[in-house]
């Protein structure tokens, strides 16, 4: 048996931040627990080689130290208005300021210095979306970029060594209380880690796990949207007027058939559609995209989200978001599809040899040329097309006959516990972070909330605080 004072379970962003706050402020014994690889030794066949997904358990996309994060565009998003709930625990003006605390940690760790912030050229685009029916979001944005993202995630794994002590291929099985009281971790080969402290920050990969343990433990669950949809890829000329001033455009839409709110998702300027997975034991391809700071596409991608909030008395959003990912895989061959808009409302398929006609070439090559329609319920699919014209007025050419959708891309916001305003649950010194916690959805929420979490342990052990 080992004891500990805090043990944090995910070294994803959230798990990370939580564990260099421990680590600067205190002498504190931290165990950060991660159930995937190393950082060096996670290798992606689907992004590394381009091959097809065999998958992987766990998945390297998105477990190992630097969690999901590691792999990912780095577009560090700047306000609290995108990336999460925060804003609801900690207030608007303390979320701000911690993402600004967080920014700089990412900087002096090696982010890039430049972001694109919203400026007066923003305002002209605000006054055409409108005019399209579109709302623009505007945010300030820090692109880290995929090939730095995990460079800056190293720097910090290499801070922590000597501070923390991290354990990779590590999965926590089960997390123990007795009496009501949090005891500690049980690991997967039986082994009982004792703390007084627990961050539990498993990410997406983690989250079927997580809403088990809640369940076992009696927790409250409350159930978040799930928004599904595609990648869209067009080419770069298409979207520059918005990316080369805010690099990602936040444009938010009300379809007209059904009213469900649909929003534009990480926009990748020439960048590549990627496939990604949803983790956990069965796990299923999906679609998303990144782009890197030097490597350059001709094309750029985004993802078209429809919004869905499911009422009583259906409370699994999650299972039926990949129930709808898991059609594509079946029609794609066990991978993800791809089909040109004009095939699409022509009602047929798209094939290799029509995509070769294309003006948009894919740059996901392994995705099956197929048709969405026959994975994509009727609603998702009119409001899709329904704002892809709406877009076209503000960007002509998004709603080409060339333009291509990739399926499908759901988003599986974990359902989220009841946590108090430090993120603790109902069990006192059992708190919960990032993604799995169902409290974020980004790279600089996450990491916020890792912060959250640790300084509210260092204020109960009476540790200095950075203010
Ligand atoms: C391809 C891709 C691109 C993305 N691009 C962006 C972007 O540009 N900007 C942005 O803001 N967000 C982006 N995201 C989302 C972002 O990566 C996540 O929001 C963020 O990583 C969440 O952080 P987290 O720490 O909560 O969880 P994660 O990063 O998912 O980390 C959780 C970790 O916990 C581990 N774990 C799970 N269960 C256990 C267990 N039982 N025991 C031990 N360890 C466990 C997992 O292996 C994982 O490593 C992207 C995601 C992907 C997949």
């Amino acid at each position: 048996m080992s004891q500990y004072d805090v043990i944090i379970v995910g070294g994803g962003p959230a798990g990370i931040f939580a564990a260099l706050e421990l680590a600067k402020a205190s002498n504190l014994h931290v165990l950060l627990m991660e159930k995937g690889r190393d950082i060096d030794r996670r290798s992606c066949l689907v992004m590394d080689k381009g091959g097809r997904c065999p998958p992987c358990n766990p998945c390297h996309l998105v477990s190992g130290l630097g969690g999901a994060g590691a792999f990912s565009d780095g577009k560090l998003t700047l306000s609290p208005q995108v990336g999460g709930y925060l804003p609801e625990y900690l207030g608007w003006q303390k979320t701000q300021e911690l993402i600004e605390y967080a920014d700089s940690t990412y900087l002096s760790f090696g982010a890039t210095n430049h972001v694109f912030s919203a400026s007066s050229e923003v305002e002209e685009i605000q006054r055409r979306a409108n005019l399209a029916e579109l709302r623009l979001i505007p945010v300030d944005i820090r692109h880290v970029g995929t090939e730095r993202s995990r460079q800056v995630l190293r720097a910090m794994r290499d801070f922590l060594k000597g501070k923390v002590e991290i354990r990779v291929d590590f999965p926590a099985a089960s997390i123990i209380v007795e009496d009501g009281q949090l005891k500690g971790v049980e690991t997967r080969s039986g082994e009982r880690l004792e703390c007084r402290y627990l961050i539990v920050a498993p990410g997406r990969d983690g989250s079927d796990w997580m809403v088990k343990e809640a369940r076992r433990l009696k927790l409250t669950l409350h159930n978040n949207p799930v928004d599904v949809g595609v990648r869209v890829e067009v080419p770069v000329a298409v979207m520059a007027p918005v990316t080369d001033i805010l690099y990602e455009a936040k444009l938010e839409y009300f379809s007209k058939t059904f009213d469900d709110r649909i929003r534009t998702f990480c926009m990748c300027p020439a960048g590549e559609v990627i496939v990604d997975s949803t983790g956990g034991d069965d796990p299923i391809s999906t679609v998303n995209g990144h782009s890197y700071a030097e490597h350059k596409t001709n094309n750029t991608n985004f993802a078209l989200l429809v919004s869905t909030n499911f009422t009583e008395p259906f409370n699994d959003p999650i299972g039926y978001g990949k129930y709808i990912a898991r059609l594509a895989n079946i029609l794609g061959g066990g991978g993800v599809l791809v089909q040109r808009l004009g095939d699409l409302l022509e009602g047929r398929r798209s094939t290799l040899t029509r995509l070769e006609r294309g003006i948009v070439q894919p740059t996901l090559k392994c995705a099956t040329p197929g048709d969405l329609s026959c994975v994509l319920p009727y609603r998702f699919l009119k409001g899709i097309v329904e704002m892809l014209e709406a877009l076209d007025k503000l960007l002509p050419g998004v709603a080409s006959r060339h333009t291509l959708l990739y399926g499908v891309e759901v988003k599986f916001y974990s359902s989220r516990l009841e946590l108090s305003q430090n993120l603790e649950s109902e069990i006192p010194n059992l708190f919960a972070a990032g993604d799995g916690a169902g409290v974020t959805r980004g790279l600089m929420q996450a990491s916020v909330s890792g912060v959250v979490a640790a300084r509210e342990i260092l204020r109960r052990v009476g540790a200095d605080v950075a203010p």
